[in-house]
C-alpha cells in the first residue's frame, strides 16, 4: 500500500513538472517500431520496482534501439495535438527511470504511441536530475501517506503490489 500510495503522490506531482519538460523539447515522429531482443530482455520481463525512488510501473513494451532498451506507452485515442500529454511525458520519464535501474542501461528515449501518432521524449542527464529532484520534493511533502482504502481481498489478490505491499488482505 505504501509503495502503491507514493506512486501514485508521485505521478501526480509529475503532471505539472510534465507540462514544463514538455514545452522544453520537441517531439519526433518515429516511423519503425523494432522488438526487444537485446541482452536485458528477461529481466526486463517482469514489474520495474524502484526502492531507491519509490516508483514502480511496466512499460506497455520494451523496444530495442540497438541494444539499448526503449520504453513504450501506448495510450487509446488520437495524440492531443503537436505534444503529448503532459502526464504522459512525465508516466514515460519514469518508465526510463526504472529500465534505468533495473539493468544499468540508461534509455536515450521513450515512446508514446497514440493511435493517429507516436512521440520520443528524451531522457538524458538534465532531465534525470530534474526527475529525482521532483521526486525528492514529492516524497518529502507527503511523509505520512494513507491507509489502505479497502476491504476488498480481491483486489489484493490481483494487484501487481501485493509481494511487497504491508497491507495487503491476503
Ligand atoms: S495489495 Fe491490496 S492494499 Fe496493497 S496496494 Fe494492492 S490493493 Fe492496495
Amino acid at each position: 500500500m505504501e509503495l502503491l500510495a507514493i506512486v501514485v503522490l508521485v505521478m501526480g506531482g509529475l503532471f505539472l513538472w510534465g507540462l514544463w519538460i514538455s514545452r522544453r523539447r520537441q517531439p519526433k515522429r518515429l516511423e519503425k517500431l523494432p522488438d526487444y531482443e537485446g541482452p536485458y530482455k528477461q529481466r526486463l520481463r517482469w514489474q520495474l520496482v524502484s526502492y531507491e525512488y519509490g516508483v514502480t510501473g511496466r512499460p506497455d513494451f520494451i523496444l530495442a534501439d540497438g541494444e539499448s532498451p526503449v520504453p513504450v506507452m501506448v495510450k487509446k485515442g488520437k495524440a492531443p495535438g503537436d505534444y503529448p500529454h503532459d502526464s504522459h511525458v512525465a508516466q514515460i520519464l519514469v518508465y526510463c527511470l526504472l529500465i534505468h535501474q533495473a539493468v544499468d542501461h540508461a534509455p536515450r528515449y521513450g515512446v508514446i504511441r497514440y493511435d493517429d501518432r507516436t512521440f520520443e521524449v528524451d531522457y538524458n542527464e538534465p532531465v534525470v536530475l530534474d526527475l529525482l529532484e521532483l521526486i525528492d520534493e514529492i516524497r518529502a511533502q507527503h511523509n505520512s501517506l494513507p491507509d489502505r482504502s479497502h476491504a476488498d481481498e480481491r483486489r489484493c489478490v490481483a494487484c501487481s503490489h501485493r509481494r511487497i505491499c504491508d497491507e495487503s488482505l491476503t
